[in-house]
């Protein structure tokens, strides 16, 4: 069996990836996602071992040490990473899996994984990525102050990505992701 392909979407805090993420998963049933483990509180409503897996420093630390994550890095005072085994068993089972990380993160999956597919999501404007900041309502302005300091930093490296998303309309930001995963698949095919 082939294995599947590695996925990685980045992008500013607030610019969508989650939704699209959400919205990728209910339409390719094929698709998996990687579960991430962070030393962040929880959001409201954020459930363990769903939206991530909460651990404390203490319990992170060990895990790099023992070599644990595909990928780690800290973002905004907390830090997160791809636990490397159930990616692994996905891939080899066949099915592509998609991480959902920041730009350190994706920036160490390149050097390890130079096949994975890398798609870098773009705002429309500064001021929406501000407004999708705010409005999703689950950051405090001192949460949000350090996201979008950081996101000028990795928008500023959109152009290491092999393709950039902008996420302006939802519907057409999928499609054109699809395309994207769609082109890869072939091009692994012929190969
Ligand atoms: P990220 O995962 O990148 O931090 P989210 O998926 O949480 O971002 O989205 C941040 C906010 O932006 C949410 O409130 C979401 O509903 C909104 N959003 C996402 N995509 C769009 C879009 N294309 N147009 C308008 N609002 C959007
Ligand atoms: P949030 O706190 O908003 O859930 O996530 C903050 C940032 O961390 C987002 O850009 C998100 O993509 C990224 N992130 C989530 N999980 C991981 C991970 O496992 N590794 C890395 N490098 N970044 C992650």
């Amino acid at each position: 069996m082939p294995t599947g392909k590695l996925i990685v979407l980045t992008g500013p805090s607030g610019v969508g990836k989650g939704t699209l993420l959400r919205s990728l998963l209910q339409r390719h049933r094929d698709l998996r996602v990687s579960t991430s483990v962070t030393t962040r509180s929880p959001r409201p409503g954020e459930v363990d071992g769903r939206d991530y897996y909460f651990a404390d420093r203490q319990q992170f630390t060990r895990m790099v040490a023992e070599n644990q994550f595909l990928e780690w890095a800290e973002f905004a005072g907390n830090c997160y990473g791809t636990p490397r085994q159930p990616v692994e068993e996905m891939l080899q089972s066949g099915n592509s899996v998609i991480l959902e990380i920041e730009l350190e993160g994706a920036r160490q999956i390149q050097q390890n994984f130079p096949d994975a597919v890398r798609i870098f999501i773009l705002p429309p404007s500064w001021e929406a990525l501000e407004q999708r900041l705010r409005g999703r309502g689950q950051d405090d302005d001192r949460a949000i102050s350090q996201r979008l300091a950081r996101a000028k930093e990795e928008i500023a490296a959109a152009q290491e990505f092999s393709y950039q998303v902008t996420n302006d309309n939802l519907e057409r930001a999928v499609a054109e992701i699809e395309s994207i995963l769609t082109m890869a698949n072939s091009n692994t095919a012929r190969s």
